[in-house]
């Protein structure tokens, strides 16, 4: 067998199971702390690097331990400075790798192995640079089974989560990217979970994903700054609350159930009262400032001014801000972008009745790089979309 399959992947372990696993090694417990600092905040990779670890210990390291991410296949600039890297993954999930589900959880969502293509899959990654800060944009799934009919990504299917590893692996990848250097200013500021997949249908591997990026001694990036992007998983929405603290967007893009039972059918499962119930429950418990929601702006259907005016009789008076998305089109889709007049129209009805709105401008659609657009390449998924294994398999993570 090749040793390095049997390699522990230290990329994807959180604090306490560093620690853990140094403590196996026989090693103190502060050596882990300086370990993780080497491997998240300063982008190492090579043991050989980490100069204030005995050279006997750094040794024993490259025997059991590793450092892997996905791989870079491909990297494209915008003119507006956005980055998209289209980085490859196995078509399967390695045990190694941080994966806090194999054998449990999300098996039934696994394709049987007769189906495996020995192909690599592939995701997409955003980096989003504004003035003073860097957005960074990262997929939890590997396609992804939520179904939303205006989303790009719905329409390849779902083939599997990502594991820890390859979740803080982007990050971690980006900053070597775009030439961080520890102790210097950093360029990842803010994370947001917006890229392919639903991270609550990954609530295991997502969680102490979340644990890295805001750990002092991990990414070190504030709870404000990291932010969870949900559809609506309400169970995982109020377990999210107890468990973590980073900040969460959710998906509307309708002020009505008829029409978010259409846009995105998990909806039909979770009604729109019972996931403000579930947002406003997330803001108590957390002590956050507000929930941002999304809102794709799709012409004729969700834009018009009594639609603006349902939204704010949802939100009034409530900790919530409104985002709203240019729908961004892809081959085949049925719907087009709202226009600038009805988009500012919608806005403006939020504004004036105290529901703050802002629009969500485009960056990087010239590189395919747009919220929605991202495809990556999943050749190899399975037929299961949302439905009921999907939503029991949700509940019970
Ligand atoms: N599954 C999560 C996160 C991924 S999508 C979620 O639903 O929140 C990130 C954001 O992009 C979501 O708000 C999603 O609705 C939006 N989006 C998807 N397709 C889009 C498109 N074609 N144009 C604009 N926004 C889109």
């Amino acid at each position: 067998m090749n040793a390095t399959l049997t390699k522990t992947n230290l990329l994807g372990l959180t604090r306490t199971e560093l620690e853990a696993f140094i403590a196996q090694m026989g090693e103190k417990p502060f050596r882990a702390r300086q370990l993780m600092k080497w491997l998240y905040k300063r982008a190492e990779n090579d043991f050989d690097q980490m100069t204030d670890l005995a050279k006997s210990f750094r040794e024993r390291l490259k025997e059991v331990a590793e450092v892997r991410t996905p791989e870079i296949r491909m990297t494209q600039v915008s003119a507006d400075g956005t980055r998209k890297w289209l980085l490859s993954m196995p078509a399967r999930a390695d045990a190694t790798g941080g994966n806090r589900e194999s054998g449990i959880g999300n098996s039934e969502l696994q394709p049987p192995a007769s189906s495996l293509q020995p192909d690599l899959q592939a995701i997409e990654m955003v980096f989003i640079p504004e003035p003073g800060r860097g957005t960074l944009c990262i997929s939890s799934q590997l396609g992804c089974a939520m179904d939303c009919t205006f989303c790009s990504t719905a329409q390849q299917g779902f083939n599997r989560n990502l594991s820890v590893a390859e979740i803080v692996g982007q990050v971690w990848l980006a900053n070597r990217e775009l030439g961080y250097e520890a102790g210097g200013d950093r360029v990842v500021t803010n994370v947001v979970f917006m890229g392919m997949g639903e991270p609550l249908a990954n609530y295991r591997n997502v969680v102490p994903a979340t644990e890295i990026l805001m750990d002092d001694l991990g990414f070190d990036i504030s709870r404000r700054r990291v932010t969870v992007s949900t559809s609506g998983l309400v169970p995982q929405m109020l377990k999210l609350a107890e468990e973590t603290n980073c900040a969460l967007a959710v998906s509307l893009h309708a002020p009505n159930d008829e029409l978010r039972d259409v846009l995105v059918p998990i909806n039909r499962k979770h009604k729109i009262a019972e996931l403000l119930d579930a947002c406003w429950q997330y803001v108590n418990k957390q002590n956050a400032r507000s929930i941002t929601f999304e809102y794709v702006m799709l012409d004729g259907v969700n834009d018009k001014p009594e639609h603006a005016h349902e939204l704010v009789r949802l939100l009034q008076g409530r900790p919530g801000k409104v985002n709203l998305i240019p729908f961004n089109p892809f081959p085949g889709t049925q719907y087009r972008r709202s226009t600038p007049a009805a988009i500012e129209r919608f806005r403006d009805i939020c504004n004036s009745h105290g529901v703050i709105a802002t629009t969500r401008r485009t960056r990087g659609d010239d590189i395919d790089a747009a919220c929605g657009q991202l495809v990556g390449r999943v050749r190899d998924r399975t037929t299961v979309r949302l439905g009921s294994k999907l939503i029991s398999v949700a509940v019970q993570s």
